[in-house]
């Protein structure tokens, strides 16, 4: 199978008055068709903003410094603007942003928000926009009828279930979902997951679902990158990173307990803070939190290790010396 995506050495940094922000810091990483990659890593890891790079809607003072994105086989980085807003964003990769279901418009019906989506793109009226609305709901288990609903009417479940709708509209190859179940009680969660498992096996699509809940990505994910401070420090399939963590970060990870009701990582496993991305530091950006840390780690960046099944780790430990 080809990839349908592949990123290389990309790093998205924020030029603020403070220094600049080293939020996606050379990652790279690829995804075939039909693959669900699960992206985790605890709050400032970079996940968003390497979700943005990809949509290329990276907000200012951010922006794409190096690195590239093809996505079927053309660079992304280098396209105009007309021609990725044409025929990429949306069409070809789309987005479920992060709290997108909170910022539904309140004044306006569900499927005139939809049809929106199909005005813009496809030129349609708005009366062939609301008969697609009308389905796009069937698909993602809603009533038909719920078109004519304004979204303080909807619960939490039922306004994630629009949004999904919003970003399937026009069938992208590539859906990347920004913490898709964030703030939902823990059976909504459930059920969120388990609409985008279908969808996503019915139309064979690719999606990138970030979460900071490893153990919910594991279960819906083919295969997990796991994020820190900026970088991928390991990644592999599900079954390899839940089974057989490598790094030491992982493996605080998946001891961690995420508390039910709070949106934060509680990190049982690992003591301390992710470190400031303006000036982290040096070596291996985990040595500060890290048992294990070597005298190497504090000076030296981990270079990468590949094991076995694709299975890729960064940390002098898994070196061979
Ligand atoms: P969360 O789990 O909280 O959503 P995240 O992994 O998605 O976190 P990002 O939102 O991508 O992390 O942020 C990565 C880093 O970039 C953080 O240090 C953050 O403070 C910084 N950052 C994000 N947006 C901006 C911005 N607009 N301006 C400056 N810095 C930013
Ligand atoms: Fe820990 Fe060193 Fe591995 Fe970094 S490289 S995770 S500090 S052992
Ligand atoms: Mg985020």
């Amino acid at each position: 199978k080809d990839n349908l995506l592949s990123v290389s050495n990309l790093k998205v940094y924020y030029f603020t008055s403070g220094g600049i922000v080293k939020a996606v810091d050379d990652v790279s990483f690829s995804l075939k068709r039909g693959e669900i990659l699960g992206l985790a890593g605890e709050s400032g890891s970079g996940k968003s903003t390497l979700g943005y790079a990809l949509m290329r809607l990276v907000p200012p003072p951010g922006k794409i410094v190096k690195g590239s994105i093809k996505f079927m086989g053309e660079e992304l980085t280098s396209m105009s603007e007309e021609e990725f807003r044409k025929r990429i964003r949306w069409k070809g990769i789309s987005m479920i942003f992060q709290g997108a279901m909170n910022s539904l418009n309140p004044v306006m019906k569900i499927g005139d928000q939809i049809a929106e989506v199909f005005k813009l793109h496809l030129g349609l009226s708005k009366e062939e926009g609301v008969k697609r609305a009308r389905e796009l709901l069937k698909t993602v288990g809603l009533d038909p009828e719920k078109v004519n609903a304004y979204p303080h009417e909807l619960s939490g479940g039922m306004k994630q279930r629009v949004v999904i709708a919003m970003a399937l509209a026009l069938n992208p190859p590539l859906v990347i979902a920004d913490e898709p179940t964030t703030a939902l009680d823990v059976v909504v969660q459930a059920q969120i997951l388990n609409l985008l498992k279908t969808l996503q096996r019915e139309k064979n699509m690719s999606m990138i679902i970030i979460s900071h809940d490893l153990s919910l990505l594991a279960e819906i994910s083919d295969y997990l990158a796991i994020m820190y401070a900026g970088k991928i420090v390991e990644y592999g399939s599900s079954d390899t990173i839940y089974k057989s963590p490598s790094h030491p970060y992982t493996i605080g990870l998946l001891d961690s307990i995420p508390s039910l009701s709070s949106e934060k990582t509680e990190l049982k496993g690992i003591p301390g803070e992710p470190p400031d991305l303006i000036n982290p530091p040096p070596g291996c950006r985990f040595h500060p939190r890290c048992p294990f840390a070597m005298d190497i780690c504090r000076k030296e960046e981990p270079p990468m290790t590949k094991l076995e099944n694709g299975h890729i780790v960064f940390c002098w430990l898994a070196v061979k010396r």
